[in-house]
């Protein structure tokens, strides 16, 4: 087996995965309404839809936009689209028709795929760039695989060469507008079989999938290791805590963002006995708090493997499967990907243990933002190093650890203030779920160090309290000038705490 080049010499992903299928009638997929799709059925199918594609002009190279629920057969337009050597572009379904003007109108792409009850307005917008419509609902349902049932299964999967795109995933863009990162045959492969080898993925592996799949945990992490290791998945619509409790006593993967975790961890029904027969609890998109992975442990007698990725780079580190699965620590650098830790402003390595900004190299890394080329040459180093604009350090036993995004950072007075090591400070107090440090406007300081705190139901925690507690712990530029407290973080689907939205809401809190 060799899914870095096979003998037919096709870097397609799809031949990589499928060429050397050994049994077509392994389980690959099933659904909560009892479909039993194998891996036979999924080429067939993914054979329909190509020929579907085709027949409406689809061209390789071309993007295929879709924005659709998570479905079957929206998974294997995935696998159809990459088939046909063409570039399969996923859209968050909760972008607006205002937003996806301007995906459409950047992407351009020869078709676009969409729920049935958005037909008109997206034909409007298709019609600027001459692209077709056809739907998909979420029940499976649409034009699409209707003309799907007369197409034929056979299909020559279209040669592509490493470097050839097989997909488009926009940044979610919190700042600015968003980049379409475009990921080759290869970004994909390597890394979901790099994964296979590193999380000990088998045949016998049955993951519960349970993320969305227009984002790329969901799409290449979950569903693109499971089939190159030939195992199966539960395909669920959306995250249902009881329901993945019950899926426990037969899965044994789970591939989650930290609010699954912390969400599973409020039902009773999760105890030791409920998840011994899992393998595997892997957390990313979002740092995973110390505390839920300590207290996941606890409950279930297994340490949540946590690993970093995004977008632009597909997975680069992970947390050992065998060794220490440091709470708070993203883990190693995975096999065939570089990571270091350079000074933002000169870009000079710095040493293991000092913080800096997170820099990385491998095959998993993208070719570039579709169309911005001074954007892209901007965000790599001369030496092909991708700057991702996380910062971290390196500690001295080669754990990569993530304090924030760049543009996170608070600069107070002048100094550098990373907002992870002040929160990790006002989590650790009792009564205090989770914190969210911001720098917002002040008249004095430039920026104002604001914590914001979310504490347990009944937890009577003052502003005061928080900064005694703080106080002589944290140098003085580093202490919050007021502590604000919410019922709730805003949060993205997937996962991530919206820094943005708590900025934009304090703005005025210092400034006359
Ligand atoms: P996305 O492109 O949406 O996948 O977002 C990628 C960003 O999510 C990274 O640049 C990190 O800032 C963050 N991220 C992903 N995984 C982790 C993790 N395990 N811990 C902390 N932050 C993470």
């Amino acid at each position: 087996m060799n899914h870095f080049g096979n003998t037919t010499m096709n870097a397609n992903l799809f031949s990589r995965l499928f060429d050397d299928l050994d049994d077509a009638g392994r389980l690959a997929i099933e659904t909560l309404d009892g479909q039993r799709i194998t891996y036979g059925d999924l080429i067939a199918f993914s054979g329909r839809l190509a020929n579907v594609l085709v027949a409406r002009g689809v061209k390789p190279g071309d993007r295929v936009a879709v924005q659709v629920e998570k479905s079957v057969p929206n998974l294997v337009l995935y696998l159809a689209t990459v088939r046909a050597g063409a570039v399969y572009l996923p859209l968050n379904t909760a972008y607006t028709l205002n937003e996806l003007d301007y995906f459409i109108t950047d992407a351009e792409p020869a078709l676009v795929v969409c729920d049935p009850s958005k037909i008109d307005g997206i034909k409007a917008l298709a019609a600027k760039v001459g692209a077709k419509v056809e739907t998909l609902g979420a029940d499976g349902k649409g034009t699409l695989t209707e003309a799907a049932t007369t197409a034929k299964p056979e299909f020559t999967t279209v040669a592509r060469a490493n470097d050839d795109l097989a997909a488009i995933l926009y940044t979610s863009g919190t700042t600015g507008r968003s980049k379409g990162a475009m990921l080759t045959h290869d970004n994909l492969a390597s890394n979901s079989y790099s994964l296979v080898d590193y999380w000990r993925f088998t045949d016998k592996d049955v993951l519960i999938h349970a993320l969305p799949i227009y984002h790329t945990h969901g799409l290449f992490v979950a569903s693109n290791v499971t089939l190159f290791a030939r195992a199966s998945m539960i395909f669920l619509p959306k995250f249902d805590p009881d329901l993945i409790i019950k899926l426990m006593a037969r899965a044994t993967v789970l591939m989650g963002v930290p609010t699954f975790y912390t969400r599973l961890l409020q039902n009773p029904a999760l105890t030791k006995q409920a998840a011994s027969h899992m393998r595997l609890f892997i957390s990313g998109s979002a740092p995973l708090l110390a505390d839920t992975h300590r207290e996941w442990s606890a409950r279930t007698g297994h340490a949540v493997l946590e690993r970093y990725g995004m977008t632009e780079t597909n997975m680069n580190t992970s947390n050992p499967y065998d060794g220490d699965r440091v709470p708070g620590a993203v883990g190693h650098a995975l096999p065939g990907v570089s990571v270091r830790v350079t000074d933002p402003d000169t870009g000079k390595e710095l040493p293991r243990e000092t913080i800096g900004m997170i820099e990385v190299k491998g095959s998993n890394v993208f070719k570039g933002y579709w169309r911005m080329p001074e954007k892209t040459k901007a965000e790599f180093r001369s030496d092909g190093f991708f700057i991702t604009g996380d910062i971290g350090k390196i500690d001295n036993n080669d754990y990569v650890h993530i304090l924030g995004r760049g543009k996170d950072l608070v600069i107070s007075g002048g100094f550098n203030v990373y907002p992870k090591e002040i929160e990790s400070e006002i989590d650790a107090m009792p009564g205090v779920v989770e914190t969210a440090v911001i720098g917002v406007p002040h008249t004095d300081f430039g920026e104002g160090v604001t914590a914001v705190v979310v504490c347990n139901k009944g937890a009577s925690l003052t502003e005061g309290q928080v900064l005694k507690a703080l106080d002589g712990r944290l140098a003085k530029f580093k202490m919050p000038k007021r502590v604000i407290f919410v019922d709730e973080l805003p949060r993205n689907a997937m996962g991530k705490v919206q820094k943005n939205i708590l900025r934009d809401a304090y703005k005025d809190i210092y400034v006359k």
